[in-house]
Parts: structure tokens; sequence; C-alpha cells
């Protein structure tokens, strides 16, 4: 199934009425026009921090203060985002009905903001931090002043509650993201480069299911050529507002919801 018509971006809205079902999978790409980088590419995280060095469990074990140096800018970065017009047209299609849930791999709590009320977030949020001594947790306001470092109440110092390289996915979290993917009408990957393990399964268990994936991203990923039916190439806040003016036509209402 490729894009058909003239409009692509129309194409795919069809076929998110008629299967109905939708469920999204975001990444960093989608918080991009919140302000906030993406991980890849030359305004990325990566091109000022090796990920070997403060992004692993092992790298925050072994030098917590070191790696709280990127945690620090991520946690203020986020702080300050407010969501764009992708997060807030994913939750108008919430809902409308169309979609039913948002799978995100990010950790800056923007969907939430932006009104989404089904969100499963693969790689924990930034806004509470985790003692890996005791397992103690607090919010991340509570503990945390740029500059220092935050500590639990045992000595520690806290971790945020997010997946680090090295961590496995919260166990609630796979295995929500597992079921919505293998019984969901179509897919909608936005803003993902598809590299990071296993996230980047989750299009192929929803493809393998039988589910339509329809991929919004600029740039093509290694999922554009393989498991992708239709690839919009445009800006997450772009696409989406486009298909949330076409979805207020009532015509496009999905009566399956
Ligand atoms: P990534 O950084 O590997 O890839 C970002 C993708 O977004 C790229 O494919 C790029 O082409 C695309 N993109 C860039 N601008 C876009 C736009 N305006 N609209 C749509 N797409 C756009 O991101 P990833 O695949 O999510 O992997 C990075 C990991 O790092 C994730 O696990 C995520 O948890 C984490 N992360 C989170 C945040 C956040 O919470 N906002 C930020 C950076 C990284
Ligand atoms: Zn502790």
């Amino acid at each position: 199934m490729r894009a058909g018509g003239s409009d692509p971006i129309r194409e795919a809205a069809r076929i998110l009425a008629e299967r109905g079902n939708v469920v999204v999978l975001t990444g960093a790409g989608i918080s991009v026009e919140s302000g906030i980088p993406s991980f890849r590419g030359s305004q990325g995280m990566w091109a000022k921090y090796d990920p070997m060095e403060y992004a692993t469990l092992h790298a925050f074990m072994q030098s917590p203060r070191k790696v709280w140096e990127m945690l620090a800018e991520m946690v203020s970065v986020c702080g300050g985002a407010k969501p764009n017009a992708a997060h807030r047209g994913l939750a108008a299609l919430e809902e409308m009905g169309v979609a039913r849930a948002v799978i995100t791999q990010n950790v800056d709590g923007l969907h939430q903001a932006a009104g989404s009320r089904r969100v499963i977030e693969y790689h924990g949020n930034l806004d509470e931090l985790i003692c890996v001594s005791c397992w103690k947790r607090y919010p991340t306001r509570d503990r945390w002043t740029p500059g220092s470092v935050p500590l639990c109440d045992c000595g520690e110092i806290l971790k945020p509650n997010v997946v680090l390289f090295g961590e496995p996915i919260p166990w609630l979290a796979q295995e929500q993201a597992e079921e919505e993917a293998r019984t969901c009408g179509v897919l909608l990957v936005i803003g993902t480069s598809a590299q990071v393990s296993p996230a980047c399964d989750i299009p192929r268990i929803a493809k393998e299911s039988g589910a339509a994936v329809v991929e919004i991203n600029p740039e093509p990923t290694p999922l554009t050529a393989s498991v992708t039916d239709i690839h919009l190439r445009g800006t997450a806040s772009g696409v989406i507002g486009a298909m949330v003016r076409m979805f207020h036509d009532p015509d496009m209402r999905s009566p399956k919801g």
C-alpha cells in the first residue's frame, strides 16, 4: 500500500478513518518543535554528549556527577518546554475517538500536558527521580535545582526514572505497548529514527499483526522501506495539523473510533 492520490496526507487520514483503532508511537522528533533537541543529527544531544559516556546505566553507576551534566540539561530544557501543535493535535484525535493510545519514547511529559489521556511511557519520565540503592522515589522538583546533584535520604545520588541504555523497559509499559501494537488497526509512527531497541520492534509487531503503518518524519528511517505503508515526509506539527483539520469534516470520522 503506497500513498495513491495527489494528497498523501488525505490518503493516510482515510486509512485512519476506515480502519479505526489508531495507536500512535512517538519519538524525540515530535518534541523538536517544542525546543527539545532530538538525540541524533547535527543539532542533537549526541553531537555534544557521547551516549556511551553519558546515557548508559554503567556510566551513571561509575560517574553519576558527570552523567548529571547531561541530565541537568535535559531536565531544564524539558521542564521549560510546552506542547506544540502536534502534541495538541494527537490529543484532539483521541478526543474525537480517532486515536486510542499514544506510546511514547519521550521522557518530557508533553503528551499529557497537551491533554492526551492514554499515554504509555516506554522510557519513563524525567518528572521522577529514583534511588538506585534503596529504590525510594521523589518528584524531581522536590530534589533537584539547577547546578545541584539530587540526593536520596540514604545519601545516594538519585537517577531520573528514565530508561538509560543497558536498563530494561518498565514491565507494564512494555506489556501495554506490545498489546496495543498487536491489536491496533493503524500504527502512526511519528518522529523516531527507529534505532533504539526494543522500541523499534513496535512497528514490526503492529505490521505482522495486520496493522497499516503510517510514518511521519521529514527523513526516511530504517522502517520506511521495510515496514511503512505510507511515509508522510513532513514535520509532525504540519502533518498532524493537516490531519486534524481533515477529521473536522464529519464525513471523515470513523464509526469504529
Ligand atoms: P532520534 O533522536 O533518534 O530521532 C529523531 C527523529 O525525529 C529523526 O528520525 C528525525 O528525522 C525526526 N524529526 C526531526 N524533526 C522532526 C519533526 N519536526 N517532526 C517529525 N519528525 C522529526 O529519536 P528517537 O528515535 O526518539 O530516539 C531517541 C531516544 O532518546 C528515545 O528513546 C527518547 O526517549 C530519547 N529522547 C527523548 C527526548 C524527549 O523526551 N523529548 C529528547 C531526546 C531524546
Ligand atoms: Zn536511597
